[in-house]
């Protein structure tokens, strides 16, 4: 599928002529794209969300609104393909923080990662793509500063809006494997929850934790729909076992052994 969608678009480092990784094994270039404002420091895994692979790429390459983009797609049988080059911003990650700082696509670089997710049929991912997913990591890992605490879901930037990977993305595996940060999910147990609705101080706590491992929330003190939807963006990733918004004492657990970890 090389050039399948390339609209002859120009910028200033010159089209891209051959793909940044070599994992992959064509070009679709996308013309939604401009220049970073920002270093690379973040690793951003998406799903497509789409029923279909290829009707993903043309999204990712159309002109026309919504425009968006990513540099690579990967399909469920592990091909590879760039859409836009490393050193560009793609437009994938939308509103959204990392940090306290906004404009993460900026400072990122995009995965598409071939799945229907939530809304079309969340199925796991296929081993082939995950070691393709896996090769194309290091591989970019070796191009730019990406710390192992800067290789992220989308919904860890998005909580209000993004599901995606999603609970079913193999982030031990990836760490295995030298991407990204991992510790063990503390098994669920009985003890304290937090959840909808409270307030005091162990929910300032728990904010003030969420905060520091890089969620954008304002600690308020109030377990309010904001913090709900961090929560669950912190156990899609990190407690896949429960995803339910509700802070318990494995979520705890598991919060402040990553914190401990970093
Ligand atoms: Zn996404």
């Amino acid at each position: 599928m090389t050039g399948s969608c390339d609209h002859d678009h120009h910028h200033d480092d010159g089209p891209l002529e051959r793909p940044d990784s070599p994992w992959a094994g064509g070009l679709a270039l996308s013309p939604n794209h401009d220049a970073r404002r920002a270093p690379v420091d973040i690793l951003l895994m998406h799903y497509t969300g789409m029923p279909d692979g290829l009707a993903a790429l043309r999204r990712l390459c159309d002109p026309n609104p919504p425009r968006v983009s990513a540099h690579y797609v990967v399909f469920e049988d592990g091909e590879i393909v760039q859409c836009v080059a490393e050193g560009r911003r793609a437009w994938h990650a939308g509103a959204g923080s990392w940090q306290g700082r906004e404009d993460v696509n900026s400072r990122s670089i995009g995965i598409e990662i071939v799945n229907p997710g939530h809304e079309w049929g969340y199925r796991p991912f296929p081993e082939a793509q995950i070691a393709a997913v896996i090769n194309l990591s290091r591989d970019i890992l070796t191009r730019h500063a990406i710390a192992p605490t800067g290789i992220l879901a989308h919904s860890d930037t998005a909580p209000g809006r993004k599901q995606d990977p999603g609970e079913l993305f193999p982030w031990g595996r990836l760490a295995d494997e030298g991407v990204g940060l991992w510790v063990s999910p503390a098994p669920l147990q009985p003890g304290p929850t937090y959840r909808r609705g409270e307030e005091g101080p162990p929910i300032q706590a728990l904010q003030a934790l969420l905060a520091m491992a890089g969620y954008g929330l304002t600690v308020t003190g109030v377990f309010d729909a904001a913090t709900e939807a961090v929560v669950t963006a912190f156990q899609r990733h990190w407690r896949q076992a429960r995803v339910d918004g509700i802070a318990d004492a494995s979520t705890l657990r598991t919060l402040r052994d990553l914190l401990a970890a970093r």
